[in-house]
């Protein structure tokens, strides 16, 4: 069996010369991110997001009339460098949530996007509103013979979870048994997933949901597979002989931007133990509700319960995002150890330290373990990784 790593939440900034997701930097294109960028980072199975947008779509089929991307007949593309892109779409149903649903083929694609045409205002851009429900999406996903992923599950900015519903089996009624998996997002991690019991039920996905390429890969999975196509993803997801994630990658929660609450009024991020709903510093009650206080206030038991096979969930840092690593430096480790998840995942600590020196090596080591000092982030902020942290 293969075992690779892919990161499934990725934008596209530009494509076929127009703008697609607007807060995207330009520099990301469907060619780049196949070719440049999926290998810096170690990725053979990148899942972009924005491939229902009319010009990402367009490029898609430039780039199988030239040979570039190969549709497979278990489903996926296949780039000739061996990446496999998955393609997906990214909206917001009525209830005002993100929701991914990635899809196996071209057809399955253009079907998807006659669907949406009369119900969407620009099919140019991606991440639009589409005039239908997240119970309706059901649906229309297994129609498609797609793959419905609600995105960023946890985040006050547009998750399930966090700015919808307490509970996806009361919210989804009886279509809550056709969803087989959730992204966890930036600022949480399984451990704090699965304190909410009816998380058993789904497969954890850690993705990017990178903006720019710098971002791709933040956080990721590994995959055991026969082959890599779509069909082999889905089994994954359902723990079909063998096919399984087998380990989830991604940022300490303590990273992400919507970790702790942040109170509005007076540019605090909060201490205290969570849930924290109003403010202890000026009292205000104009808060941005952390992932981290969210999942405290809506959790139906203090300890999470993961279900047999459940992968371990790592703590990784981007190599570039560690204090003391410029660019240069970051180019040097990539020249020798080929890809940045080989040097995270593998690479000797002595190799390492006669690239980069000791103390980078020391931190790469340590971050490993999961252990390196955090300050945490909250109401749109990044945490930080502590200098100076030994
Ligand atoms: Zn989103
Ligand atoms: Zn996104």
């Amino acid at each position: 069996m293969l075992s690779i790593y892919g990161d499934l939440h990725i934008h596209i900034g530009r494509a076929a010369g127009q703008a697609v997701k607007i807060t995207a930097s330009r520099q990301l294109e469907l060619k780049s991110i196949l070719y440049r960028d999926a290998p810096r980072k170690g990725l053979e199975m990148v899942g972009v997001v924005d491939a229902g947008t009319l010009p990402v779509s367009q490029e898609l089929e430039v780039m199988l009339e030239t040979g570039e991307l190969q549709e497979l007949r278990a489903g996926g593309f296949l780039a000739r460098n061996g990446v496999l892109l998955i393609a997906a779409c990214e909206l917001e149903s009525i209830e005002g949530v993100h929701w991914i649903i990635y899809l196996p083929g071209l057809e399955n694609l253009r079907e998807y996007q006659r669907f949406i045409r009369s119900r969407v205002h620009n099919m140019q851009l991606s991440t639009q509103r589409i005039r239908i429900s997240s119970k309706e999406l059901v649906n229309l996903s297994y129609i498609l013979e797609g793959i419905l992923c609600p995105a960023h599950a946890f985040t006050p900015h547009k998750g399930i979870y966090g700015s919808w519903t307490d509970s996806l089996k009361t919210a989804m009624g009886s279509d809550y048994r056709q969803l087989r998996v959730i992204e966890l997002g930036l600022s949480a991690d399984s451990d704090m997933a699965a304190t909410i019991k009816e998380t058993r039920a789904f497969a954890f996905l850690s993705n990017s949901d990178a903006h720019s390429a710098d971002n791709i890969g933040r956080e990721y999975n590994r995959f055991r597979l026969n082959n890599k196509n779509f069909q082999e993803f889905k089994y994954s997801l359902e723990n079909i002989q063998g096919r399984r994630i087998t380990a989830n990658f991604g940022l300490d929660p303590r990273l992400g931007k919507y970790h702790r609450s942040y109170c509005l009024a007076c540019s605090t991020i909060s201490t205290e133990a969570p849930p924290v709903s109003q403010c202890h510093r000026c009292g205000s009650n104009r808060l941005v509700m952390g992932v981290y206080d969210r999942i405290a206030a809506i959790q139906d038991q203090e300890e999470p319960s993961h279900p047999a096979g459940r992968p371990p969930y790592y703590y990784r840092v981007p190599i570039k995002q560690l204090p003391g690593v410029g660019p240069k430096l970051y180019e040097k480790m990539l020249n020798y150890f080929e890809n940045e998840i080989t040097l995270m995942e593998g690479a000797d600590q002595a190799d390492i330290a006669r690239i980069a020196g000791e103390k980078i090596a020391a931190l790469i080591i340590k971050m490993r373990k999961g252990r390196l000092p955090i300050i945490p982030g909250g109401g749109g902020h990044y945490g930080k990784v502590q200098k100076n942290s030994d």
